[in-house]
């Protein structure tokens, strides 16, 4: 059973087709089950607060159209990808309480810095290796805060900086200086009964591995972990679906026996 726990649509500004094309592109790929994560990104992208990322009213007509569309065909969620929550924890909190089924709880940029993904896009942020290691710190830290903050079901892509440091000179840099760190994240989450989200993104471009990378899963598992959800973190109908399989198979690889559906932010456990 293939469902999608990540995916985009025109809601999000770098999205390129509607809920109904990607609900029916999903369907044609085989899978039973997809939710929409579009973008609830607290900053925008150079790291200046984002007044106008939660639009209620027009992310609930979307919603209401792609089930008339494609409801028949295949079962659609409605959540989230809620970037920064710990930036406005208050405006993050009260959003949360607003979307029906499921958040991600996603770290793209870092407080008053750019998104990571303008490191490799003409602004100077991977300067050195010393000031890469110095953002992957902070960077643990405020996954940590997020984590305490609570305002999400799981934890979005795990490692994401790494796409964007590696291809700036520093392709052996990677998060295992930060265990401990991350030890701290996932027993958090445990603790709070939240998950981690295997996000297959990377799978399809030059990181060439999950967020987070096989190592972390098999971590987030030996740490008491049992909620994960798989997503491919689709942009555009093509990718629908993509790289699902062998994010189940990661899964179970890494011990889990498990993966998790949301239905009004309570997870459903299907075997693997
Ligand atoms: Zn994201
Ligand atoms: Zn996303």
């Amino acid at each position: 059973m293939l469902c999608d726990y990540h995916i985009h649509s025109v809601y999000s500004d770098d999205a390129e087709n509607t809920m109904a094309e990607m609900a029916l592109a999903a369907a044609e790929a085989g899978l039973s089950e997809i939710c929409f994560t579009d973008h609830v990104d607290l900053d925008d992208i150079d790291g200046n607060p984002n007044p106008n990322a939660w639009r209620r009213e027009e992310y609930l007509a979307m919603y209401r159209s792609a089930l008339e569309k494609a409801g028949d065909r295949i079962k659609i969620k409605l959540g989230a990808e809620l970037g920064e929550a710990n930036h406005f924890p208050d405006e993050a909190k009260a959003i949360a309480a607003e979307v029906p089924d499921f958040i991600i709880g996603s770290t793209h940029n870092l407080k008053n810095t750019p998104d990571f993904y303008l490191g490799a896009h003409g602004t100077a942020l991977y300067t050195s290796k010393e000031a890469c290691a110095a953002l992957l710190d902070r960077y643990a830290d405020e996954l940590i805060e997020t984590a305490r903050l609570g305002a999400f079901d799981v934890i979005g892509h795990i490692g994401y900086p790494l796409r964007y440091i590696r291809v700036c000179g520093y392709p052996e840099l990677d998060l295992r200086p930060w265990e401990a760190r991350l030890r701290e994240l996932f027993t958090i989450l445990r603790d709070t009964g939240r998950g981690v989200e295997i996000n297959t993104s990377g799978l399809r471009g030059t990181l060439g591995e999950t967020m987070p990378a096989a190592w972390l899963v098999r971590l987030w598992h030996d740490c008491g972990g049992e909620v994960i959800t798989i997503g491919s973190d689709a942009h555009r109908v093509g990718d629908a679906g993509a790289g699902l399989a062998e994010g189940q198979r990661l899964a179970r690889d890494s011990g889990f026996e498990y993966f998790c559906t949301f239905s009004e932010h309570k997870p459903t456990f299907i075997k693997l």
